[in-house]
Order: C-alpha cells, then structure tokens, then sequence
C-alpha cells in the first residue's frame, strides 16, 4: 500500500497547538506513515520530533516554513532540510524573529486601544523561541474572552486590510530558495493560491524564475485550493518540471486543517530522498 505521507504541519514551536511529541503521536492515530515537521521560521521542533518519531516508528522529514515577500506577495516557502543547523537559514531566522517582535509591539499597541491585550499577554501564547505572530496575538484575545476561537479573531479584527495590521518586511522568496539550496535543503512552495494573503500571486514567470534558482515542487493539494486552481497548478507544475507536493498546514487547534488531510505521493517522496540531503528517519 502507498505510504501516507503528510508534508506540512505546525507545532507549539510556531503557531501550531501540539507539542512536537503530540504532532508526532496524532500522526500515528490518524494512520499516517510520515510527516514534515514545518514550523515557521525555526528549526525547534526538531529534536523532540525526531525522538518521538523513533520511539512510535514514524518517517520524518525536518522541514521549515519561511515567511517571504516580494512585489507586494506574500509567499511561504517550505524547505526540507537534512539533519544540521544550516548556518545562514539560522541567522535568517534570528533577523525575523527581532522584526516580528518590533511589528507585534506596534500591533499590541494599536489592538490595545480597543481591547485590553498587553504585550506580555501576547508572550504567555508563545513558546519560547518561536516566531511571534498574529496567532499569537488572536490566541491572547481569545484567552481574554473577547472572542471564541482564533479563526473568529482573523476573520473579525486581523486580517491584512484591518486598522490594527502592521506590516514586517520579509526576505524574498528567490534569497530564500537560494538558502535552503546552499543548506543542502529542498526548497518547495507552500500553497501557491492560498487565499487571504491579498489575493496575489506569483506569475509564471516569476515561479520559472525560482524554478532556474532551485524550486523544486509546488504544494498543489491544499484545503486552500479547490478543484480548478489544482488543475491550473499542475499544469503551471508540469510546464516549469516542479513536483507537486500535498500537505494538510495541520496547526491543532489553531485552524481546520485535519492533519492528513492532503498528502505528498510516495514518488515524491523518494526523490527527496535521492536528492540525499533530506533526513528521512524510519524508513521501512
Ligand atoms: P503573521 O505572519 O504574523 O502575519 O501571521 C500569519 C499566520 O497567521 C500564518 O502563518 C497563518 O498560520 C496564520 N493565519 C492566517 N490567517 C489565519 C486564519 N484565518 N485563521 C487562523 N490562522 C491564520
Ligand atoms: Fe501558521
Ligand atoms: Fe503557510
Ligand atoms: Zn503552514
């Protein structure tokens, strides 16, 4: 039988609401054979993880979701990385975290003339370490009772058009594909049409530019994707020779998504791991 394989989830360690040892353990209930592990902008989960997937047999791929920009887009890149501390992804990350920090303040400062939210009301939803981020903030207000779960609190008040929405400037997706590759990594990516970042996207051209820098694949099966964007991107795939890949952005109890939900094929998969610089752990 075709293994299940699910190539990107959300821990405690970014936005997520599951230890790294639950995301791994729920991923054996719900009958998957491997995850990716992808929180944003950090390397942190990793090690729990890795231990979890051992002890219940789980394959695991140690990946990451980076938030870039360009032209006004939003993008999330994934890069599925092999098993060490990729130097300048590190670096990046720290440069990020200072600037969301920054961001978060002056958004406190703005949510809090309407509601009581303090900054160290936002720090008590995050695990240390992570990057500090609008779910953060909702998850805060939701605690305080003002509204009932997180996906009410970005419908209602934080969306990117929102008085209360401060920007942070981002890397670029082509330095970042750039850095997952000279990480020895693979860099995909993440739901190319998702909705609610602005609703703009990157153009062929500029996916073919990312494509000659070393884009590999294309997260095609998405919740965020219906039926015909699937098609559209799969042929846009197929043009370019990117891979399509399927993950569920499980984030617990922070959004819908069931992890499992979408899936990465077997094929895939095996060529991430000829690509040699994946760490796969529990191969059968
Ligand atoms: P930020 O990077 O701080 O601007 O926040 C973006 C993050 O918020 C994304 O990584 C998503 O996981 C999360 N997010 C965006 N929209 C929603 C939503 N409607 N409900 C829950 N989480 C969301
Ligand atoms: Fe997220
Ligand atoms: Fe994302
Ligand atoms: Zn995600």
């Amino acid at each position: 039988m075709a293994l299940r394989i699910d190539t990107h989830t959300h821990s405690l360690c970014s936005d997520g609401t599951d230890t790294p040892g639950e995301l791994v353990a729920k991923a054996r209930v719900v009958g998957l054979d491997g995850i990716a592990i992808t929180d944003h902008d950090t390397f942190d989960g990793w090690q729990e993880a890795a231990q979890a997937a051992t002890r219940v047999g789980l394959l695991l791929i140690r990946g990451v979701e980076i938030s870039c920009r360009v032209e006004c887009i939003s993008v999330h890149l994934l890069g599925y990385l092999p098993d060490r501390e990729a130097g300048q992804l590190q670096q990046t990350f720290a440069a990020v975290h200072e600037a969301r920090q920054e961001r978060m303040c002056e958004m406190v400062r703005r949510v809090g003339e309407d509601y009581a939210v303090s900054y160290a009301d936002v720090l008590e939803q995050v695990t240390e370490g992570a990057a500090i981020g609008r779910p953060h903030l909702a998850d805060a207000l939701v605690a305080k009772g003002y509204f009932a779960n997180r996906s009410e609190v970005f419908d209602r008040i934080l969306g990117r058009d929102s008085k209360y929405y401060v920007p942070w400037v981002p890397p670029t997706p082509l330095e970042m594909v750039q850095q997952v590759v000279n990480a020895g990594g693979v860099p995909v990516l993440a739901h190319p049409r998702s909705a609610g970042r602005n609703r703009r996207f990157l153009s062929e051209e500029q996916l073919a530019e990312l494509a000659d820098s070393g884009l590999f694949g294309l997260e095609i099966s998405h919740r965020e994707h219906g039926a015909q964007t699937r098609a559209e991107l799969s042929e846009v795939a197929a043009r370019l020779g990117l891979r399509p890949f399927g993950g569920s952005d499980y984030h617990g109890l922070g959004k819908p998504n069931l992890l499992g939900e979408n899936t990465t094929d077997e094929r895939v998969i095996d060529e991430l791991a000829e690509r040699g610089a994946i760490a796969i752990l529990n191969r059968h």
